[in-house]
């Protein structure tokens, strides 16, 4: 059976490829009784990008453990709020970082982080340049109250191959600062993203339904 269907398979299945990834859950726009129906069915990372929007509803859920990610852009007079957060995975400059390092010292706390990429080099996109992760790196490295764990990026639509540079960036830094996280692949290219490689999806719309707002 196997064989017969070969010729028109891709080269390697999906199964052979997909290592288990963490779904995050992105929830911007959705209410708190959404949210706790979807923690209901086992999803326990939630992503959010609006700080005045999400504040309020961790609040409301705080009886679950769920474990929160900003994936917003980031003011920095913004870093106090933001170091609420689990994760953030957005962080593109030094003065961020150094800011969320002493946020997250004051609540004695270890804030895990991804640096955002650029990665297909798009004026107006936030993320930090390629050719300028491995300066930002050393300077998170080198905060006490920042857990560096990888990479996120939004790749440009009809982008060719930011999934295999995205992941040859990863493979490139991941020796040397121990990094474990790729996160990328939305709704619409997850599978794609899983195919290259990521550690993490951050999906909103193919688990919610189509956004409101
Ligand atoms: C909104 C958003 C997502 C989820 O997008 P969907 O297309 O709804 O899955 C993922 N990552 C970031 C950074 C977002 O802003």
């Amino acid at each position: 059976m196997r064989k017969k269907s070969d010729k028109t398979m891709p080269q390697t299945s999906l199964q052979q490829k997909i290592a288990p990834a963490t779904l995050v859950a992105v929830s911007k726009t959705q209410p708190c009784e959404k949210i706790r129906a979807l923690y209901n069915t086992g999803i326990c990372h939630f992503g959010e990008n609006y700080l005045q929007e999400a504040l309020p509803k961790m609040q409301a859920l705080t009886d679950l453990p769920i474990i929160w990610h900003y994936i917003g852009a980031i003011q920095r007079n913004k870093t106090t709020d933001i170091a609420c957060f689990d994760w953030v995975q957005s962080i593109d400059r030094a003065i961020i970082a150094t800011r969320l390092n002493s946020a997250a010292a004051t609540l004695d706390k270890k804030l895990q982080v991804l640096v955002q990429v650029n990665i297909d080099d798009e004026p107006q996109k936030a993320g930090v340049a390629v050719d300028e992760v491995g300066a930002l790196f050393a300077h998170i490295a080198k905060l006490p109250n920042l857990a560096l764990r990888g990479i996120m990026i939004i790749p440009q639509k009809n982008s060719q191959d930011a999934f295999v540079r995205a992941k040859a960036l990863f493979d490139t830094y991941a020796p040397l600062y121990n990094l474990d996280t790729l996160s990328m692949g939305m709704s619409a290219d997850y599978t794609q993203a899983l195919m290259h490689g990521a550690t993490m999806v951050r999906i909103g719309t193919a688990l919610f339904g189509v956004r409101n707002v």
